[in-house]
């Protein structure tokens, strides 16, 4: 039997790993300026948590979500979204007691979908949730923070904003909202069929041609806010202009999540197809208290790592990763030892170096170093080590300098 990797879940090989790296370098980076903390919380939790955070009618939890018996003693699942276990610890800590908190999480979310391009069954999210404000300043100033995040790795992508709605004035629109869907059954795809009794405001987003000139006459939430969610509204977008965050305001954006109010928004990009959201997110009033914890408001967004990786690969601009130093070419026995010994004391001093264990010809290992992009060749054999003298020869000019051993780190360290 050919053993392979899980359909959808993929290794992230060495090559594309500075892409990763500085994905989240940065995020960490710019977070912190905006005081988001990291926390880490387990990728199982109990199955409850997500069905009562995202929503036992929801696509995620009714279809994709991994959950398992654990050992026939209680049901847990492979966390599909990461706000819901975040909210978890919050309440568990009792981190609320705090007042207002902004943290931040990364890593790997799990989904069974159908894979294709941009849509994995693991897949890894970078996500931020600030509680404790209802303010509508807090969500832009969260907004700025991603286009601030996005402008540092040189991504383009569009601000797409909408408001959900509040339980003040939802409900009215979504009775309003079924009642044309089921005048216009005949015309939907078999999914809004589906959605129209579960989940009517997802119908609202489905992707499908012939669904659009239906969806495009739907009654619009926008038009039948309640006083509070105009003002809010007003107000976002109010501050957006304050600070010089472009918007689309964009009626038919949802979020796929029940527990999203208000504020909803998503930043898109045309470099990915037909998956063009790179994160979404918005505001989730009620959440902690559906998990058990206090009346506290928040929101929130996650990123898609995958799908931002496929953008900077088309950026260009390739964080370079990191080349030795010094590769050493050893002559013979002697020289090889000396090369373990140097070696070890460049890599204590910080300063990146190799050497290839199986020594062989000289000509074969200078040609390593030359692939491997080390920026000088250092051969080592009897003489050297004899006479403490040896040559730094730079790979690409070819040319010699001398250098004492005793003085190689020093050397190395000036440049
Ligand atoms: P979509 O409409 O693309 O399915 P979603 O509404 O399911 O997105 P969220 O659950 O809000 O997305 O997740 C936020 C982000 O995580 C998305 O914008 C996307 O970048 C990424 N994402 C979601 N599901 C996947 C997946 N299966 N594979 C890769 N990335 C994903
Ligand atoms: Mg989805």
């Amino acid at each position: 039997m050919k053993i392979q990797g899980v359909k959808g879940m993929n290794d992230i090989l060495p090559a594309d790993i500075p892409r990763w790296h500085e994905m989240e370098a940065v995020a960490r980076e710019v977070f912190a300026l905006y005081g988001y903390r990291e926390v880490r919380t387990p990728v199982v939790e109990h199955a409850q948590v997500f069905a009562r955070a995202v929503g036992e009618a929801t696509d995620i939890v009714k279809k994709e979500m991994y959950a398992f018996e654990d050992k026939g003693e209680e049901l847990l699942a492979l966390r599909p979204e990461g706000t819901a276990g975040v909210v978890r610890a919050f309440i568990e800590h009792g981190a609320y007691v705090e007042g207002p908190q902004k943290w931040f999480y990364l890593g790997p979310m799990f989904r069974r979908e159908k894979p294709q391009k941009g849509r994995y069954r693991q897949f890894h999210q970078i996500g931020c949730e600030a509680f404790g404000i209802a303010e509508p300043f807090i969500d832009a100033e969260q907004i700025a923070l991603v286009d601030d995040y996005l402008a540092r790795l040189g991504v383009r992508a569009a601000l797409q904003l909408n408001t959900v709605g509040d339980p003040a004035c939802r409900p009215a629109y979504l009775a309003e909202l079924k009642v044309y869907l089921v005048e216009h059954k005949g015309e939907l795809c078999p999914d809004c069929n589906d959605r129209i009794e579960r989940n009517p405001l997802r119908a609202l987003d489905c992707k499908v041609e012939s669904c659009q000139p239906v969806l495009i006459g739907a009654p619009r939430l926008l038009d039948r806010l309640c006083g509070g969610c105009k003002a809010h509204f007003e107000q976002v977008k109010g501050a957006l202009d304050a600070l010089g965050v472009a918007y689309h305001v964009q009626p038919r954006l949802v979020r796929g999540l029940d527990y999203y109010v208000r504020t909803a928004y998503e930043f898109t990009s045309d470099a990915l197809g037909a998956q063009s959201s790179v994160l979404g997110g918005g505001r989730y009033d009620g959440l902690v208290e559906t998990l058990g914890g206090p009346p506290t408001p928040g929101i929130g967004f996650a990123l898609g790592q995958e799908r931002l990786a496929m953008i900077l690969e088309k950026r260009g601009l390739e964080a370079k990763p990191r080349v030795p130093e010094v590769f050493f070419v050893t002559a013979d026995a002697e020289g090889a030892i000396e090369a373990l010994r140097r070696g070890a004391e460049l890599r204590r001093a910080g300063i990146a170096c190799d050497l290839d264990p199986r020594g062989g010809k000289m000509k074969a290992q200078f040609k390593q170093a030359e692939r491997v992009g080390a920026r000088y060749a250092l051969v080592l054999g009897g003489n050297e080590v004899r006479s403490g003298q040896a040559k730094l020869k730079d790979v690409k000019t070819r040319e010699e300098t001398p250098v004492e051993l005793s003085k190689l780190v020093e050397r190395l360290k000036g440049g």
